[in-house]
């Protein structure tokens, strides 16, 4: 069996799908963009395709599949997604539409879908960094502006006057007009969404559509108020714990926003936040769950005694309870098995995002031993390269690093995170401003 894996860069992800399918004894074929392939990682192994070309990246993709056959396809991270659909379908094996992967990738459309089935949608306005602040006002303040097609919380802002829009759209310019985002050669990156500000607690959903029907991995609880002005994502908690008729809501609410966006078969990871008005979905995206923080989630198999589908939090899994990776579920969910088959394990897990918290140059970090010692913390890994530029949100793509904990329950799992957080101080220095100075 052979799966082909479309990545957007290579990394840990890379690595534990190459692990999971060794384990399961299945071949891999990478399909990445040309422009990431600088070091060529891949030697031989990997096509190179260019994402902004979607017809000939399903070409070059379809005929290697038909050299040598190609058993199930998964996309990671947003940008691949669509040409994954295509490709899907070309070989006819069960995936998302490719227009309900476009749908998924475009905020602006994504909202219009929403809105047309019905579920709670703010107010929203689309348009150019250009345009003048007056043709954005009608969604009234609070509202957030984001660029159409970007993930990660990059450019996306809370803004509560006109002077605070002025100045987010001259910083959405800015960043629609940097070298990394125009490289992707995307219509919808010369675009904007307004929209209204929705409060609420913040949840992630984790799930696995099976020929239209979602079947959810994980509730995520996103415990820290996101308030803005950016939104910097920083612990995902589950099981949630949120009271169960929250959940079962929120489990609905998604199920519908799939639905409207026509998602059918495969990954899916939605975000959305939850007040009083009900559950307000913010994007269904058609992939899992990014990078490092898909090793929050493992796998066991789901027992069946009669009557009762979930063993209660904190129980053993019993005799079959071999854990798996996410990936693997993944990949065995892409050759066709169904995800019902697998439960999440039954401990609370929890992963934190160590934000950027200023522009500089890092230059290390101490406290990492005494972050690993914290007790329930699995792991610590900083991502951060020595001497590397880091730049925060809003502009900023990465994070410092990642920590992960287990614990019987979520609360541990919290605590863990934040004590091991504490535990590390990390040097940032001014970058020298050779140029204004010589010159200025
Ligand atoms: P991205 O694709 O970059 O993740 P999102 O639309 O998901 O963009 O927005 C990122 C984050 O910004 C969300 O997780 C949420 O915290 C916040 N956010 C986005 N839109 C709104 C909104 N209308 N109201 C409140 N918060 C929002
Ligand atoms: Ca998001």
């Amino acid at each position: 069996m052979r799966v082909l894996l479309l990545a957007t860069t290579t990394g840990y992800q890379t690595r534990a799908f190459g692990e999971a399918a060794e384990r399961l004894g299945v071949d891999l074929l990478f399909a990445t963009d040309r422009c990431d392939m600088i070091e060529d990682p891949w030697g031989d192994h990997a096509l190179a395709i260019r994402f902004y070309d979607e017809a000939a990246s399903v070409e070059t993709i379809v005929a290697a599949a038909e050299r040598s056959p190609v058993d199930g396809v998964i996309a990671v991270g947003d940008r691949p997604t669509v040409i994954a659909a295509r490709v899907m379908k070309a070989l006819g094996l069960p995936g998302h539409p490719r227009s309900a992967a476009a749908v998924a990738r475009n905020k602006q459309a994504t909202r219009e879908h929403f809105k047309a089935a019905g579920l709670l949608t703010p107010a929203f306005i689309e348009g150019t960094p250009t345009d003048d602040p007056e043709h954005f006002m009608p969604v009234g303040f609070p509202m957030v502006v984001k660029p159409l097609a970007l993930s990660g919380s990059r450019g996306v802002m809370r803004v509560d006057d006109e002077g605070e829009l002025t100045a987010a759209l001259s910083r959405i310019k800015g960043l629609l007009a940097s070298a990394d985002i125009r490289a992707e050669r995307h219509e919808a990156h010369k675009l904007l969404l307004a929209e209204q500000f929705i409060d609420g607690r913040e949840f992630a959903v984790e799930g696995l559509m099976n020929r239209g029907s979602l079947d959810v991995l994980a509730i995520f609880d996103k415990p820290d108020p996101l308030d803005g002005p950016f939104f910097e994502e920083t612990l995902y908690i589950t099981p949630s714990q949120a009271p169960s008729g929250t959940q079962e809501n929120i489990v609905r609410t998604v199920t519908e926003a799939a639905n409207a966006l026509g998602l059918y078969h495969g990954p899916v990871h939605a975000e959305c936040r939850v007040n009083s008005r009900g559950v307000f979905v913010l994007e269904v995206a058609a992939r899992p769950i990014g990078g490092l923080c898909a090793r929050a989630l493992r796998f066991v198999r789901r027992e069946r005694p009669a009557g009762r589908t979930k063993p209660a939090a904190g129980s053993q899994s019993g005799a079959a309870g071999a854990e798996i990776s996410f990936e693997e579920l993944l990949l065995r969910h892409a050759l066709g098995e169904g995800s019902t088959e697998w439960q999440r394990e039954p401990k609370a897990s929890g992963v934190m995002m160590i934000p950027i918290p200023r522009r500089g140059i890092y230059r290390g970090a101490e406290g990492i031993d005494e972050a690993r010692a914290v007790p329930d913390v699995v792991d610590v890994r900083l991502t951060a390269k020595l001497d590397q530029v880091l730049v925060p949100l809003p502009e900023g793509a990465s994070y410092l690093g990642f920590i992960f904990a287990r614990a019987n329950h979520a609360a541990d799992v919290d605590r863990a995170l934040r004590a091991a957080h504490g535990c590390l101080t990390f040097t940032i220095d001014p970058e020298l401003r050779v140029l204004q100075s010589t010159h200025g």
